[in-house]
């Protein structure tokens, strides 16, 4: 799901919360419900090489990259989105008994319920990993079958120009010989 919906949505159930969470407790849920997409920033930087750090072309290439979700080559992986970072959270509001981190650990939970549903209207719920185990194991069946999972995201950086084509790889003495 995009920002703005994200922002006015948990706004939204942050209001309504209100009552329960306090004012403060609400505008930490709110803050926490839109924030968790930071990733996407950590993302982008990361599949470009950190060369380019602009925040208008990572929404431009999360933008391009949605349209190819189905692709049966598409995998992706949200390093905030997974279970991992939930235990993460969950166990330090825990043994913190912090009201802010709990607050943090709602409005991330109504983040990734969004976020779910969002993709199963779109036909694409298991598009993207919720777990770094999951992701690996993913992606060495990917790789197994011939399939590239890297492929869609490097397309996207090529067509953008922020990332230039692999140079087509030569071939190897070991097939040329063979
Ligand atoms: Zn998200």
């Amino acid at each position: 799901m995009n920002l703005p919906e994200h922002v006015v949505l948990g706004g939204g159930v942050a209001w309504a919360l209100s009552p329960v969470l306090g004012v403060q407790g609400s505008a930490i849920f709110w803050v926490a419900s839109v924030l968790i997409d930071a990733d996407h920033y950590g993302d982008y930087l990361q599949r470009n090489g950190f060369r380019d750090w602009s925040p208008r072309r990572m929404f431009e290439f999360h933008a391009r990259v949605f349209p190819q979700i189905r692709r049966p080559d598409f995998l992706a992986l949200n390093l905030c989105h997974t279970v991992e970072f939930f235990t993460f959270v969950y166990v330090a509001a825990a043994v913190l008994r912090s009201s802010v981190l709990w607050a943090v650990f709602w409005g991330m939970c109504f983040h990734l319920l969004l976020d779910v549903m969002w993709l199963a209207w779109h036909r694409a719920v298991f598009c993207r990993a919720l777990s770094l185990i999951e992701y690996a194991i993913r992606r060495r069946r990917m790789r197994d079958r011939g399939l590239d999972p890297d492929l869609v995201y490097e397309e996207v950086l090529v067509a953008m120009g922020v990332t230039r084509p692999e140079p087509a790889p030569l071939l190897s003495s070991r097939s040329s010989s063979s």
